[in-house]
């Protein structure tokens, strides 16, 4: 049973890397039937808002990922982490250091001048038979702990296999400042203690903090968790991800008219795979997901993948749930005796809810433009004349489903010798506006006898001229 944690600091938005880490840990708490935990690291006065922690929640509850836990904030467990610095000084393993901030620059600057790593030098750290310092008067100490002079602090790393860190590399670094605050990894080791954490997956930009944390778990006798370390997502060219790669904010995605199920099925195949399998329901990812086999190596980013998952989710969507996300975009189709006949046609096309919104508007509203190129290359001067022929047909036929309506068309367009885009484009240009509707004899039997046949009308009364329509039919543009 595994108890896992996501711990934000929260300075900015819920980042897609951020996500990914939480759902790692979320599935694999819910999948050893243990916990998933949420804990806000907003230590850092400076940095943190309140909004920020506003939009981190609002991302989790949005792909569905609550914590089992109430959310702990770091900056209101002061008082914790003061009993276990008092511990700590009580049995020896931490020490005041009264060096003031002078002395440590020029110890700073004298490593750095023989090519040294800066590490603090000892000064204040009690040793037998070691006689320290006077006490300074007017210097609030800090508390530094005692790390292991020599040796090798080791680790095995669920991703990336055994971790050693040369004692040398970790210094006696400060637990608390000189105000008293306790410092990062300090408190990270102490709450993942009294949260539980069994095991910590995060980023492995924070690997070289894990010898630090080890440091303290040990000068508390407390029990390691063990760590999963993941690599960085980068962009389809190796380097770090950017904003206009998408390293965008979570609700971004939502705004973009991405599905939040297609979203986390992105994010469970960058970086962890089985075998080729690339569509995972959450029940597929919660059976199939094991963090010892998060990929090694960093993943790469690629928008044409989650365009086409989210198409995958979006075609799949019953119609109902459509209609609900399309709300969010202000389309309601409820109260439209069609809306299942119009979703069921449009969600085929759809990469993003976004995308279904523009193709239903494109029929439901009458067009008040005809984009130009598909004007260019379609309409000839031949096309009213036909159009003209059509409209007849049209009158002159009853009908209800788009089977009907093939019926007469098909054989319509042989007669005439005429090739389906000849006909076909023109009726979308004049139905929509554009060419990228779905078929033409759905819309037809959406927009019903009345509608197509005045819309074909209006086209051909403006010859296909968006300017003409607007002189025309100055109605429409009220
Ligand atoms: N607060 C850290 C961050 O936002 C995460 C710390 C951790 O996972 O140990 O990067």
């Amino acid at each position: 049973m595994a108890i896992t944690r996501f711990a934000p600091s929260p300075t900015g938005y819920l980042h897609i890397g951020g996500l990914r880490t939480a759902l790692y840990s979320y599935l694999w708490a819910k999948k050893t039937g243990g916990e998933f935990k949420l804990r806000i690291e907003d230590t850092d006065m400076a940095r943190n808002s309140e909004d920020a922690v506003k939009a981190i929640l609002e991302a989790f509850e949005w792909v569905g990922m609550p914590s089992d836990c109430v959310i702990e904030y770091q900056s209101k467990r002061t008082g914790i982490y003061k009993t276990f610095i008092d511990k700590l000084l009580g049995n020896g393993n931490a020490y005041k250091c009264y060096m003031s901030k002078e002395e440590l620059q020029t110890l700073r600057d004298k490593q750095e001048a023989n090519k040294e790593t800066p590490r603090y030098d000892g000064t204040w750290r009690p040793e037998t038979g070691k006689t320290l310092p006077d006490i300074p008067e007017n210097i609030e100490p800090v508390i530094r702990i005692k790390a292991p002079s020599k040796g090798v602090i080791e680790f095995t790393d669920g991703v990336k296999g055994v971790m050693k860190f040369d004692a040398n590399q970790v210094d006696d670094f400060v637990i608390a400042r000189g105000n008293g605050m306790p410092t990062y990894n300090f408190v990270v080791a102490i709450d993942d203690h009294l949260m539980g954490i069994t095991d910590v997956i995060r980023g492995d930009d924070h690997l070289s903090n894990t010898p630090k944390q080890i440091v303290v778990y040990k000068a508390l006798e407390l029990e390691i968790p063990k760590f999963f370390h993941i690599p960085m997502i980068n962009n389809p060219q190796g380097k770090k991800l950017s904003k206009r790669d998408g390293a965008m904010d979570v609700m971004e995605y939502k705004r973009l008219g991405y599905l939040p199920e297609a979203l986390l099925n992105f994010l469970v195949r960058l970086g962890w795979s089985n075998g080729d399998q690339e569509i995972f329901s959450i029940n597929e990812m919660l059976e199939l997901f094991n963090p010892s086999n998060i990929n090694k190596s960093a993943s790469s980013y690629n928008s044409e993948k989650l365009n086409w998952l989210n198409s995958h989710y979006i075609k799949t969507s019953s119609n109902e749930r459509l209609n609900q996300e399309l709300q969010f975009f202000g389309l309601n189709l409820d109260g439209n005796n069609k809306k299942d006949v119009i979703l069921t046609l449009c969600k085929d096309r759809a990469n993003t809810i976004n995308e279904l919104k523009n193709t239903i508007d494109g029929i439901l509203n009458t067009p008040k433009k005809y984009e130009e190129n598909g004007v260019k290359k379609f309409i000839k001067e031949n096309t009213s004349n036909t159009l003209e022929n059509y409209l007849e047909l049209l009158q002159n036929n009853n009908y209800d489903a788009p089977e009907e309506i093939e019926s007469f068309t098909k054989p319509f367009v042989n007669e005439n010798g005429l090739k389906f885009p000849e006909l076909f484009q023109p009726i979308r240009i004049s139905l929509t506006g554009g060419t990228e509707a779905p078929s033409v004899y759905d819309i037809i039997a959406i927009l019903g006898k009345d509608e197509t046949i005045k819309r074909i009308k209006r086209a051909i009364a403006c010859d296909f001229h968006s300017d003409k329509l607007q002189e025309k039919y100055p109605d429409l543009f009220l």
